[in-house]
């Protein structure tokens, strides 16, 4: 990552490990310097967007204009030559989707709370004028609070003439396209958005997806015919509202306002779905202008007109965690210890009238000629500008971006097959301190019918993160232990990802989902011909199995401060054992022998798996802790990258075979 990029973010952030990778961002954890607050750093390459730039656009405007309990919002946007960083609310709780593999499905009443959040949040969007057009639980987070978060608006729409104009472009997922949507008709988005809706509602209630198939023509037509089976579990009341929203005809299909008093919605609750923001944009909060203009040494009116400019850049994000911070009941502070970057201090004239400020004094604002050329551009320029144009400042200006790279170093623990030098381990280690210069692109492609934008193009290479499948198309896990056998390089995992980026063999994957990929993505001589290398390949490397463990000074020092302590959480999983350092050894010891690769940072390893190419078809987190209810040792664990069903069945057989 060139160092402009690097130095324009971590002026205002420090940067963390990758919590997710999507169709072209990275997403890391943040923490906003001024108020301490963590962040999602969205991180997008502009060479890698090409095309998909204008999605990229919409979806930061569309954010813009979205402020809502279950929407998940957008701080500050940064720009550089290469790079578009947008830093968002952290939802740590991880997808929706993830949480739905976890439990194999949801109780109805469980199903009703989430249910309830997504109604209001496209109730909203929809108030607002915009269709999601990408509804799945992929695209919704869940918050520290257990709250719902809706993201990714890249596909979003907003007609000209409001909601009720028709729309042309064909996007989003298959799965969850709405009939009239896959034959390429005009539709209107908000109902299209109704029946994602159901789509995913039956996700939620049955662990697996209404429409199902592995060729995709016969998935439309599944889709087209509108007919799917109803589990035996679920109820009366859940298979008539199921009806209702995947209804063919959109004409008869269930709107979103009837949704929000709908019996179902409403059972065991006293009143409608509440869609409403209880943060409606533009509201100034009264305690966090004070606090910034003690900071500022500005007075209260000036800070207000700064920050509403809502130009989405320092003075944005800093009032919105400000505020972010008021509504978990946390004080309205300001880190003392930290420099205001990029907020403009008092402007000359006021301090000229005042110099020292005191609470509910005003001092005069200055004139906006002034405003012009201290603060930041007007709406017109901004329209005009490139978006969030800053001067770079040289990496070390800021103190504490050392924090990121002062990280203990990660020592890289190659799976069998793969021997690497200390340099690329160095790289290796960089890559999880530091921004990667490079987006991964991922395999697994739904394609659907023209009229295709280069938006839906891009949306349908997203990664492997396929979708929830019926039980009975795929059969056998997706995963093989032995898929990633005999994968060797002597290159930096990096170099690698970036060499290999290309290709669209994701040969980790069941053959079911191969040939789903395959079938879809790519000619089929051209499939043919990478099956092919890929055996060839394979069958070279196989059999250099080398592992590297050593225990550098930092490890040592990671180690001895002990794991974590955490409650017990749904991707907590429970051990019978009390000695942490014994059920890390036993997953150190497993981890070779089923192809993973593992980077250990203390308690934490950061594993991942790779095809026979080389390239990284999934990544995930474990980590082993100390929970205080009950006092046991849990191993935590998250994905980062990768179907999350082989991911399921990778993890399911690591801790079955370590036996804790
Ligand atoms: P893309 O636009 O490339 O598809 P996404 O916006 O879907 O990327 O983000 C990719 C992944 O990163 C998500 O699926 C999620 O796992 C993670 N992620 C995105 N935003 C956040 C957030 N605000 N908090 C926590 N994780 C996030």
């Amino acid at each position: 990552m060139p160092a402009d990029s690097n130095a324009e973010l971590l002026r205002y952030y420090e940067v963390y490990e990758t919590i997710g990778s999507g169709g072209f961002a990275k997403v890391k954890l943040g923490r906003h310097i001024l108020t301490g607050e963590k962040v999602a750093i969205k991180i997008m390459e502009k060479k890698d967007l090409g095309e998909d730039l204008p999605r990229v656009k919409t979806e930061i405007e569309a954010m813009k204009n979205l402020s809502h309990q279950h929407v998940c919002r957008l701080y500050q946007v940064i720009e550089t030559s290469t790079k578009i960083f947008m830093a968002l609310e952290y939802c740590p709780g991880g997808e929706l989707f993830d949480y739905i593999i976890a439990k194999d499905r949801l109780s109805e009443d469980e199903t009703r709370v989430f249910f309830r959040q997504i109604v209001s949040a496209l109730a909203y969007v929809h108030s607002q004028g915009y269709a999601h057009r990408d509804l799945k639980p992929e695209n919704l987070l869940i918050d520290e609070d257990h709250n719902l978060k809706l993201i990714d608006f890249g596909l979003c729409a907003k007609p000209k003439g409001g909601l009720g104009y028709e729309l042309k472009t064909c996007c989003g997922s298959p799965a969850y396209a709405a009939p009239e949507l896959i034959q390429g008709k005009a539709y209107i988005g908000s109902e299209a958005d109704v029946w994602s809706m159901g789509v995913l509602l039956f996700a939620l209630l049955c662990g697996f997806l209404p429409f199902d198939d592995d060729n995709c023509m016969v998935l439309y037509r599944k889709i087209m015919r509108g007919k799917y089976n109803s589990p035996s579990w679920l109820s009366t009341g859940s298979v008539v509202l199921l009806s209702q929203m995947m209804q063919v005809e959109p004409k008869r299909r269930i709107t979103v306002r009837q949704l929000l008093d709908h019996p179902w919605v409403m059972k065991g609750y006293s009143s409608p779905v509440e869609w409403h923001s209880k943060h409606p944009l533009g509201h100034i909060d009264e305690d966090c202008i004070t606090e910034m203009a003690v900071r500022l040494k500005r007075s209260r009116k000036s800070t207000v007109q700064l920050v509403s400019e809502w130009k989405y850049d320092h003075t944005t994000a800093t009032y919105l965690l400000l505020l972010a911070k008021k509504q978990r009941g946390r004080p309205v502070r300001l880190r003392p210890d930290v420099p205001v970057v990029d907020i403009p201090a008092s402007p000359p004239q006021e301090l000229k009238s005042k110099t020292t400020l005191t609470f509910g004094e005003e001092a005069p604002s200055p004139s906006p000629l002034l405003l012009l050329s201290l603060g930041p551009p007007t709406d017109r320029q901004e329209k005009d500008a490139p978006w969030g144009v800053f001067s770079p400042k040289p990496l070390m200006e800021n103190p504490r971006q050392i924090g990121v790279s002062e990280q203990p170093r990660a020592k890289v623990h190659p799976s069998p097959g793969r021997d690497r030098t200390h340099a690329e381990e160095h790289e290796q280690n960089k890559e999880n301190l530091t921004i990667l210069g490079s987006s991964q692109k991922d395999g697994d492609t739904f394609v659907l019918p023209a009229p295709r934008t280069p938006a839906s193009c891009r949306k349908s290479t997203r990664s492997n993160k396929a979708s929830l499948t019926t039980p009975t198309s795929y059969g056998p896990p997706a995963y093989s232990p032995n898929a990633n056998r005999g994968s060797v390089s002597k290159e930096p995992l990096q170099c690698l990802d970036q060499r290999t980026q290309g290709l669209l063999e994701v040969v980790a994957l069941s053959p079911e989902r191969r040939s789903r990929s395959l079938d879809m993505a790519t000619p089929q001589t051209d499939s043919a011909q990478k099956r092919k290398g890929a055996k060839v390949f394979g069958s070279l490397e196989r059999g250099l199995d080398k592992v590297i463990t050593m225990l550098t000074p930092n490890k040592k020092r990671a180690l001895r401060d002990g794991p974590r302590r955490i409650k017990a959480q749904y991707n907590v999983t429970l051990t019978s054992q009390l000695n942490a350092e014994q059920v890390l050894n036993q997953i150190l010891s497993i981890l070779p022998e089923k192809n993973v690769d593992f980077v250990q940072k203390g308690y934490t390893l950061k594993c991942s798996t790779r095809s026979d190419f080389g390239k990284v078809t999934m990544q995930f987190e474990l980590e082993v802790c100390l929970l205080t209810k009950p006092e046991v040792v849990g191993i935590r664990r998250q994905r980062l990258k990768g179907d999350a069903w082989v991911y399921k069945h990778l993890v399911e057989d690591l801790l079955s075979t370590c036996r804790v």
